[in-house]
């Protein structure tokens, strides 16, 4: 247990604290607003006068770690590498993993998901589905964070086609120009709003 400290007269007096802590946000203030000034009078400095980024122009960069949308991984023959084993779904605590699988064509292959959906909408990006998946078919490796979508939450469903494109384009183009997609599709969407979902 943390005993609280115990307070000083002068902490006790009340007035001098909260005199403090105005001296404290309005130096802030006057510091924030000495850096813009100077910025917009086109003197540089050394740290940016504000806090924001003007997203998606410009984008912070992500730890290695972060989770972000996932992709299903690919056999080297383009097909989907899942099993349809289910074992991610079962391990998802959202339960937002739906798998539909089917008998493979090759009687090599036991079976595949003939449909297999996530809703991000229900997903709470725990990477549990990643760390269940024997075979390294699902990945949350693609860089790109949830979109805005509208209002209909079947909007939120993305499909086995979207998950693998998501693949595609990291083993065609890399990383840069699944996140260039995305950050453009953004923009678009601030110019018109859901235009793509349309
Ligand atoms: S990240 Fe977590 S919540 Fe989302 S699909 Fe995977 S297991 Fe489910
Ligand atoms: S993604 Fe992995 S864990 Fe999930 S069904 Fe496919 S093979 Fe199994």
């Amino acid at each position: 247990m943390i005993r609280r400290e115990e307070m000083t007269l002068w902490q006790r007096l009340y007035v001098g604290e909260v005199l403090r802590g105005l001296l404290l946000t309005s130096g802030d203030l006057v510091r924030h607003l000495w850096r813009f000034l100077l910025n917009a009078a086109g003197v540089r400095t050394k740290q940016r006068p504000w806090a924001t980024l003007e997203y998606p122009d410009e984008q912070r960069p992500y730890a290695g770690r972060f989770r972000a949308r996932h992709r299903l991984t690919l056999k080297p023959d383009g097909s989907v590498r899942c099993t349809a084993c289910f074992l991610c779904a079962t391990a998802c605590p959202a339960k937002c993993i739906y798998i539909e699988p089917a008998e493979h064509e090759d009687p090599r292959i036991e079976k595949f998901p003939a449909r297999y959906e996530i809703d991000t909408l229900l997903c709470i990006y725990c990477g549990y589905c990643v760390e269940a998946c024997p075979v390294d078919a699902i990945r949350m490796d693609t860089g790109i964070h949830p979109e805005i979508y509208p209002a209909d939450p079947r909007t939120f469903i993305e499909d086995k086609e979207t998950l693998m494109m998501r693949s595609r384009v990291l083993e065609d183009a890399g990383p840069a120009a699944l996140q260039q997609e995305h950050r453009a599709r953004m923009k678009r969407m601030e110019i018109e709003p859901f235009s793509d979902q349309a």
